[in-house]
């Protein structure tokens, strides 16, 4: 699975920062855009996001291209409905060889489970492949696929919905693949607007403490979460 930040709003900590300012001050914000110094930016969003105020941030927004995940992945990131997407559909492009397909690390690591999920990954390919050539149209040929059918998609997600995104994905609950994605778009977006993404991550990172209860994972640890996501 690849992962890239394609587009995000321009001068977003210049833009979220005069949004925040807007709020306090009498001139009008074209004026506020226009002198404010980006450090002064960076520090009015700490401030207000410190209180709360997540609108702010609404202002700025971020399109990511997610190639060659599974659906099962790309099922969970749809269910997030502040944000818009565009995905390959399974009506036009056909699944054509074996390479078309996501492996689970758990499957490829037991040699066992990795020659059941072939040997089975490769009769649905053949079953699709002969659907097909039976004139049976892509649409219903698909009906045979697995989660683990490779699919690529665009997702675009203010940064307010991002943070709550990677608050709830990038967490040691959050299924690997899920994880990956997340966590790997918000080392993207840190990098490209740092202040918006302060503190950003799981709920031991962003809240402080682990919001999971009884669910947290025995092996998860929140000292080395913080340690991990604080030097994404
Ligand atoms: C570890 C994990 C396990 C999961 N397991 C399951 C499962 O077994 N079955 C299942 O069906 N789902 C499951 N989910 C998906 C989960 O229930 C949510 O559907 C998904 O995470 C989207 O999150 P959301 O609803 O908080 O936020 P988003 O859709 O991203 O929306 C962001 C926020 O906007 C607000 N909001 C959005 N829409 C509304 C609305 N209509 N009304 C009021 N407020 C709204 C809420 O505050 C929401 O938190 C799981 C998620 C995780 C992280």
């Amino acid at each position: 699975m690849k992962v890239k930040l394609l587009r995000y709003t321009a001068d977003a900590e210049r833009l979220c920062g005069t949004a925040a300012l807007t709020t306090i001050k009498s001139g009008h914000p074209s004026e506020i855009f226009e002198g404010i110094d980006p450090d002064n930016a960076k520090r009015i969003i700490r401030k207000v996001t410190g209180y709360g105020h997540g609108s702010v941030i609404e202002h700025a927004s971020f399109t990511f291209s997610i190639e060659d995940a599974s659906r099962a992945m790309t099922h969970q990131l749809v269910r997030h409905r502040i944000a818009s997407y565009t995905q390959q559909s399974q009506r036009y492009v056909a699944y054509d060889t074996l390479a078309d397909y996501v492996t689970p690390p758990s499957i490829t690591a037991d040699p066992e489970a990795k020659k059941v999920f072939s040997s089975t990954l490769k009769n649905i390919s053949e079953t699709y492949q002969a659907l097909l050539k039976m004139g049976v149209p892509k649409e219903d040929a698909r009906f045979i696929l697995p989660n683990a059918a490779k699919t690529n998609i665009i997702v675009t997600m203010n940064a307010r919905e991002l943070r709550h995104f990677f608050k709830v994905r990038c967490c040691a609950r959050a299924q690997w693949e899920m994880r990956q994605a997340a966590t790997e778009m918000l080392k993207q977006a840190k990098k490209a607007t740092p202040a918006l993404f302060e503190n950003a991550g799981p709920s031991c990172v962003e809240l402080g403490f682990c919001s999971e209860g009884k669910m947290k994972p025995a092996e998860c640890s929140v000292t080395e979460t913080r340690k991990t996501f604080q030097n994404l």
